[in-house]
């Protein structure tokens, strides 16, 4: 059909409009899940396996994860090992500490469900969920690199396909981190 000389100036316009939208969203999603710097947080045996995917065998540099030492620089947080009560306050406080958008894989079982604490222990939370809101989960004891990296695929996806609206209502409610499992 010819398409009237007006209605096409009008979708001219809004293409060139929404071509620079979604090349520039792109453009950012692209450099936000080629950089995903993790914050270093292992507070049990879990760790071990983050320990190896950091070195050269499985070698998670080449995702562009660089790990870092302060909350202030990191986006993502591999919580890897059991939660305590006593690490609760903690942790929630170092996940408010990080830049936004910022996310979160709960790494073994101990993190996500309490594991092996899970029943008869009040020292455990059972799922870190409870404290902080998880984008990925990795379940196993330990779960090994590979899963991990599936985990940090799973996760730059997700990123690759946020718009600015998901971005700009990234804050969520996670001050929740009464943890009583009666
Ligand atoms: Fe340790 Fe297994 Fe718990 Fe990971 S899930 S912290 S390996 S007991």
């Amino acid at each position: 059909r010819l398409i009237n000389p007006i209605d096409q100036t009008r979708v001219s316009q809004d293409l060139s409009n929404n071509v620079i939208l979604t090349s520039l969203n792109d453009i950012y999603n692209w450099s936000r899940m080629s950089s995903l710097w993790p914050l270093l947080y292992g507070t049990s045996c879990c760790f071990i396996e983050v320990a190896a995917m950091i070195g050269s065998r499985f070698d998670f540099d080449r995702f562009g994860l660089i790990p870092r030492s302060s909350p202030r620089q990191a986006d993502l947080i591999i919580t890897a090992g059991t939660v305590t009560m006593k690490m609760a306050p903690a942790l929630v406080r170092l996940y408010e500490q990080m830049a936004e958008p910022k996310y979160v894989i709960a790494m073994g079982a101990c993190t996500i469900t309490g594991g092996m604490f899970s029943t008869d222990s009040y020292t455990t939370v059972r799922g870190v969920d409870k404290l902080i809101p998880v984008d990925a989960y990795i379940p196993g004891c330990p779960p090994r690199p590979e899963a991990i990296m599936d985990a940090i695929i799973k996760l730059r996806k997700k990123i690759s396909a946020e718009g600015f609206e998901q971005r700009s209502n990234f804050q969520r409610n996670h001050r929740y981190y009464t943890v009583n499992h009666e």
